[in-house]
């Protein structure tokens, strides 16, 4: 693959020209192909014109619009790297990512100017700021795609230039710069497409956000790769995204598991023609094999399927492949072509672990990231000289190859030399009736050793106890995983993909003593 990823993706336009690549799911305003092909040009020139040179790196702070795609290849044809920004950051969290991304550029849309505004003048070096819509004083992208100067024409080495600059997000520290090149993202593209091949006539809808990695891969990448069509939506509300389904006869939904529970679950959902579905892939995070089960029911799938990844792998290494049917309960998927795995020994990280065993899931592939930005500790920690990215995720393989995913290798409990996977206890928690939340980890008890303790959010008016809780645990696990604390809480802190912060009980648990 030898090609910058604007031309990987939108090499195809021409072929697609009139079909709608975008639509704004709330306004119906479309962008075709050809609009995409031709604007994400314009701009580019009018980037280069107004001083953007190659290396320089564009933030685009924005939450999902139909402007979006055409900023971020606009960007990279004009040799920039885009680095992606939470569109809820404060002005702190967007000038500290400005600064460690050290961005010149920063495209964003009226509402979120103060906060970006705020931000440049935190850092400085800011050359310009460009809003997607209209704001008085600053130029609109808009405006750009008028732009009669001379389209850039920019020498990319797709094995050493940066596309992309996306920050991880954060579960377990402080979210760091992830380098993807143009050619780790567009292979992984091509390595996703046999398995899930998206043509056109296929529309998906972007909900997740696109500044995250599996948002901008799964919902603006690869379906624009293909000629499929990509309804927007701004944000998650319910009523919102089933009339965008039924109105839009949406194929296909990425998500992530808090909204499987809420198709599985909300009552809305009967109100609405969800029949043009015919997949739905979640990722991102754990999600319950009941759940899912629920969720396919309802929509009359066969299965929710899932993919695993992570940032730094650009991001997928896993999927349920589009044809299977019925794969097994739980599972992340299999190993995607052209990538390579091992589960690494749990007790001895030189060996690997045996046939069936869990182990800590390694990587080796095209999409394994450059490094972490500014970061060659954590880069050297992360992947070896062999060219093995160790993920830290707990994994394990059955015999046809499919992987589950167990637990994050820092989240286990080391309850006198056992290991407890928290995760395990929290699905085991979720099954009891009165338990509407859990979420479990290591607390240290008088004499030093760490147990399991599980944060409660029982459901209103069931009266549980907590040695009811910890019983009904004791009844079905092996001893030493037995919950030996419960505190009932009003609510599991969690990222909005689902992901439980238990960091963020670990301080809690910290000013407790
Ligand atoms: P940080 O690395 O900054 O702490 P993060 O790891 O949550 O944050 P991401 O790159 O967004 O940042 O998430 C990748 C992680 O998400 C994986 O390492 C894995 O733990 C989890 N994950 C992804 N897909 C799945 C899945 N299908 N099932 C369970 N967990 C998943
Ligand atoms: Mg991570």
């Amino acid at each position: 693959l030898n090609e910058a990823i604007h031309d990987v993706v939108l090499g195809h336009a021409g072929n697609y020209g009139d079909t709608p690549a975008l639509i704004d799911g709330v306004t119906g305003t479309t962008l075709t192909y050809a609009q995409l092909d031709t604007g994400h040009r314009r701009i580019a020139a009018a980037l280069a014109e107004a001083g953007l040179r190659k290396g320089d790196v564009l933030a685009l702070h924005s939450p999902n619009t139909i402007v979006f795609p055409a900023v971020f290849y606009a960007a990279t044809r004009a040799g920039a790297a885009v680095t992606t920004v939470h569109p809820l950051a404060t002005p702190e969290e967007l000038a500290k990512q400005l600064r460690d991304s050290g961005a010149s550029w920063i495209v964003t849309v009226s509402p979120l100017l103060d906060t970006a505004r705020q931000a440049a003048e935190l850092v400085g070096g800011i050359r310009e700021i460009f809003v997607c819509d209209q704001a008085e004083g600053h130029r609109s992208v808009l405006d750009l795609t008028t732009s009669t100067a001379p389209e850039p024409q920019i020498a990319i080495d797709p094995g050493e230039d940066l596309a992309a600059l996306p920050y991880s997000s954060g579960t377990t520290g402080i979210p760091k710069g992830v380098m993807l090149t143009h050619r780790s993202i567009a292979t992984n593209l091509a390595q996703l497409h046999p398995v899930m091949p998206l043509g056109p006539g296929e529309r998906v809808l972007a909900v997740l956000p696109f500044f995250h990695i599996y948002g901008l891969t799964a919902l603006v990448n690869a379906p624009l790769r293909n000629g499929a069509t990509v309804v927007v939506l701004p944000r998650f509300e319910l009523d919102t995204f089933l009339g965008a389904i039924e109105k839009h006869r949406i194929t296909g939904l990425y998500v992530a598991p808090p909204i499987v529970l809420a198709l599985a679950k909300h009552p809305a959902v009967d109100g609405y023609d969800l029949s043009s579905v015919r997949f739905v892939l979640s990722a991102a995070a754990p999600l319950d094999a009941d759940l899912a089960d629920a969720c396919a029911r309802r929509l009359g799938l066969p299965a929710v399927i899932q993919g695993y990844g992570m940032t730094e792998l650009s991001p997928c290494t896993h999927l349920v492949p589009l044809d299977v049917d019925n794969p097994p309960p739980g599972t992340v998927g299999k190993l995607i072509p052209g990538t390579e795995m091992r589960l690494v020994s749990l007790d001895d990280p030189a060996k690997d672990a045996g046939p069936g065993e869990r182990g800590e899931i390694a990587i080796r592939g095209p999409q394994v990231m450059k490094g972490y930005l500014g970061l060659p500790e954590a880069t050297a920690d992360m992947i070896d000289t062999d060219g093995w990215l160790y993920t830290g995720d707990i994994g394990q393989v059955d015999d046809e190859g499919w992987l589950f995913v167990v637990d994050r290798v820092k989240e286990l409990i080391k309850y006198k030399g056992f290991q407890v996977a928290p995760a395990e206890l929290e699905a085991l928690l979720l099954t009891h009736e009165g338990i509407a939340d859990a979420a479990v980890i290591g607390v240290y008890d008088e004499d030093g050793t760490e147990v399991p303790k599980a944060y409660v959010v029982a459901q209103p008016g069931a009266g549980l106890t907590g040695d009811e809780v910890m019983a009904y645990v004791a009844e079905r696990v092996a001893p030493y995983k037995k919950v030996r604390r419960v505190e009932f809480t009003d609510a599991v802190p969690r990222a909005l993909s689902g992901k439980i912060l238990r960091r963020e009980l670990r301080d809690r648990e910290g000013k407790h003593v």
